[in-house]
Formats: C-alpha cells, structure tokens, sequence
C-alpha cells in the first residue's frame, strides 16, 4: 500500500510539498496527542497537524458535534440565515476584548488575511501595508505580500504597497543578538533585555520608524500585520513593549493593526487567551484559523463594528464561509476549551516543558535558544552556540529522523530550517512533556555519537 501511494504522490500531486523525513509518514488515525501510521505505530504529535489540532484529534465531542450536524443540514448559503453562524459568532466575539464585536467567517489563514488587510485598505483608504520580515502569514497573492520569509517566495517581484520592516529578533537579529548576549539580564523567554529598555529594540523601532519617513506616501499607512510571536519564522518574540509601540505609530499616521492569531489564538501561549493580550494592545482587526476548527477548515476575521461597516459599502461573498458544519465544529471546539481548562494546561505543561528544554540548553552546545510560551515553543539549534550559525540541515534531518523513529513527532521552522517547533494539541500532559524531551535528548546524544 505504501509504495502504491508513494508512486501516486510522485505522478498526481504538486511538488511544493515538502515531506520531512527520509522515508515519509503515512499517517491513518489520529487520537487526541497520538498519530498512528499504516502499521499501527503509535506517535506522540508535537506539531499538531502544524499548530492546528487544538484539543486532540478527533476529539469525542467535536466529532459528536460534527456528526449530529452533518446528518442534519452540511451547507446553505449565507443569503437565508441559519442560528449556528449567529450563535457561535456571540459565543466567539465574547471572548475578545473592546469593540471586537463582529466576525466574518472564512476557511482558511490565507483568506482571512487577505480580507483583513483589503478592510484595512477600504476603511483607510490608505493603500501601503507594513509586516514584519521573518513573518508567514499565508500564500494567497494579497498576503504573499506580506509573508517576508524569503523561503517563500518564488522568482518574481511581490506586488507593490508592501513594506517589511526589520524585525526585532533578540536573539540573532542584526543588534539584538549582540547587546542581548551582552546583557546580564537576558531572558529571551520573555524578550525584557534589560528590564525592556533595550537599545536593540529602539533600533528595531528606528527602522519601523525609517518606512513612515522615507517609503510611505504622505506618510500615511493601511495597516500594520503582525503574529503576536512568529510561528513559521521559528517561534520569534518581540522584546517587551515593542509591539505597542508600533501599533501607537501606525495609528497616529492613519493606519489599522491587525493581530494574526492563527498559531497563537485561543489560549495557546497559556498565560491568555490570544497572543496580542501579552503585547498588553487591543487590535483593530482580528484574524484566526488553524486551532478555531481543531482541522476543520474554518477562519475568521473580526473587528469593531465602525470598521466592518466598510464591507457594507461593496458585495462581498465567501460560499462556504461560517457553514453550518464549521460552526458547529467552531462552537464545540470553544466549548472543549472552556470545559477541559485547555489553557491553564498549556500554561502548565508549557511552563514545564519549557523549563526541562532549558536543561538540554544548558546540556548541549548545539542548543542554542529555547523560546516561547505556553504550548507555543521554539528550540534554535546551532553549530556553535558563540556566532549563532546554524545547526546544519543535513544534521537537523537526521535528528528529526531519530526522533520519528522513537515515537515523536515534532515541527521545523525558522528561515535557515533551523528551529524545533512544538506546538502539539493543547491536551498534552506532563508525561507527553517528559517524553518529548527525553527522546529529543536521545536523539541530541546520538547526533553528539555520529559527529
Ligand atoms: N497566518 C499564520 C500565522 C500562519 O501560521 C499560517 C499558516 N501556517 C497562515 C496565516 C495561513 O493559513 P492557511 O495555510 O490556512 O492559509
């Protein structure tokens, strides 16, 4: 059956895709943290279907959930009106701060981008969007202008209107890396070099400042983007208070913020329930996918009424968007959250985990950063913890390669591919945390045996 497959892949489906180990997971079941392939080998999901499974795969009561809805009623059209897509709107909004009161619902990261900075323009009518560089926010044409990771990009110019300032990594960023290294104070967990005055991160802000100046005309801004910490980029933080500061100046030169939350919504980061609340800002444009549907295909954007009214001023239309499935799946996947208490978990279980991956930093010379928070995690390898190069990707492989083969599953990121990625389901548990780090520390000392 394998090779069957595998010779289908090869002839059927885009090349794009890349596979992440040497001989390729066919995976057949999924329950809650665990993934099992075509012999019934069991994997512990650090990744979650890329930071999407939110409460376990196939969750009891989301599939109940998705079921009962199926059985009953997969799709309408939002021209007739049916109760889920009101009734899990509430339930949603409810849970962000100010006026984010009303929701568009999409399918996909991509397209809620998209539309969050096409509201962004319309309620401006500024047309220029800045991102951060090392930011992913999709691969639709709108938001491939602001997706800055050079990975991502294909032989031709992005469209014009876009500006990607620098962004302020403390770790190995053009100044951070330096001064933080230098600073006795460094927790690049927390990103408050120096208590938050960092003058890395007032350089970062010259530069942000440099775009209003020299790039922007009159001045004037749609909108800023930015994940609350960098998911593909490989889990990157912003030094304490930057973000606010940045929102402060797109605002005072016409511009909206738009908060991702795709990786880093609903209550993943463990100490809140969205990613921007530790930036201590209010957002005007929201936009979620990934965990809000636990896998299903559902997204969102959501803003104050005064912006939303902008969309009143055209027809604008997505078939499948907020169907009555994707609800349903959207308000279970809510309630589990709630009931489950799935962000203390990850506040717990994160806070755990990222202090036993701080002993193998301390253990081994090719740990160089363990980042984070909650079940939100980055581990930056390197071949020399002094300049901070990177781990190199023959060697990164094979590490991953050993780790799928003890039962563990885990993610990669960052521009140089360099950056473990952990961002299971937030259902682990502390025994899950004890594995994950026992095997990756095997599998660090078996790279330590192969040098
Ligand atoms: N924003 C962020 C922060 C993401 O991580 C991703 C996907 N990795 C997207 C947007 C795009 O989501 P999608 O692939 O569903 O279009």
């Amino acid at each position: 059956e394998y090779n069957t497959l595998r010779t289908l892949k090869d002839k059927h489906v885009v090349p794009c895709i890349q596979q992440y180990y040497k001989t390729p997971l066919l995976i057949n079941e999924g329950k809650m943290q665990w993934l099992f392939d075509h012999d019934g080998r069991r994997y512990l999901d650090m990744f979650g279907g890329i930071v999407t499974v939110s409460v376990g795969h196939c969750h009891p009561k989301v599939c109940e959930a998705a079921r009962k809805q199926m059985e009953k009623l997969w799709h309408t059209t939002n021209i007739y009106m049916h109760p889920n897509l009101y009734t899990y709107a509430e339930k949603l909004t409810s849970k962000l701060p100010g006026d984010l009161k009303v929701v568009y619902f999409l399918n996909s990261g991509s397209e809620a981008n998209d539309l969050a900075l096409l509201l962004a323009r319309a309620y401006t009518q500024n047309y220029d969007i800045i991102s951060f560089r090392n930011c992913y926010h999709g691969m639709s044409p709108y938001v491939m202008g602001v997706t800055a990771l050079s990975t991502w990009r294909f032989n031709f110019p992005v469209m014009h209107g876009f500006h990607h300032t620098m962004n302020p990594d403390v770790y190995k960023g053009l100044w951070g890396g330096k001064l933080c290294r230098d600073s006795p104070s460094q927790t690049t967990r927390d990103c408050n070099c120096l208590g938050g005055k960092c003058q890395a991160s007032d350089n970062y802000y010259n530069q942000l400042e440099e775009i209003f100046k020299y790039s922007l005309p009159r001045g004037k801004v749609a909108g800023i983007i930015a994940e609350s910490i960098q998911g593909v980029g490989g889990t990157v933080q912003f030094p304490k208070g930057f973000l606010k500061k940045a929102f402060h100046l797109v605002r005072t030169n016409g511009g909206l913020c738009i908060s991702d939350e795709v990786q880093t919504g609903f209550g993943r980061t463990g100490e809140h329930f969205w990613g921007f609340e530790m930036h201590d800002v209010i957002p005007d444009i929201v936009t979620l996918a990934k965990g809000i549907g636990n896998g299903f295909p559902l997204s969102a954007v959501i803003t104050t009424p005064k912006i939303a009214e902008t969309l009143g001023h055209a027809l604008h239309f997505n078939t499948y968007g907020g169907n009555p499935v994707a609800t349903a799946v959207g308000m279970s996947v809510l309630e589990v959250i709630e009931e489950e208490k799935l962000q203390q978990n990850c506040k717990d279980v994160g806070t755990y985990l990222i202090n036993e991956l701080e002993k193998l930093r301390d253990e081994f010379e090719w740990v160089g950063d363990v980042r984070g928070k909650g079940l939100m995690i980055g581990v930056e390898l390197v071949a020399d913890k002094e300049t901070r190069d990177p781990f190199p990707a023959k060697y990164f492989v094979d590490l991953m390669e050993d780790c799928k083969n003890m039962g563990l599953l885990l993610g990669r990121g960052g521009l140089n591919g360099n950056v473990i990625r952990i961002k299971p389901p937030m259902c682990i548990t502390k025994e899950d945390a004890g594995f994950t780090v026992s095997v990756l520390r095997r599998a660090l000392l078996n790279h330590e045996e192969r040098r």
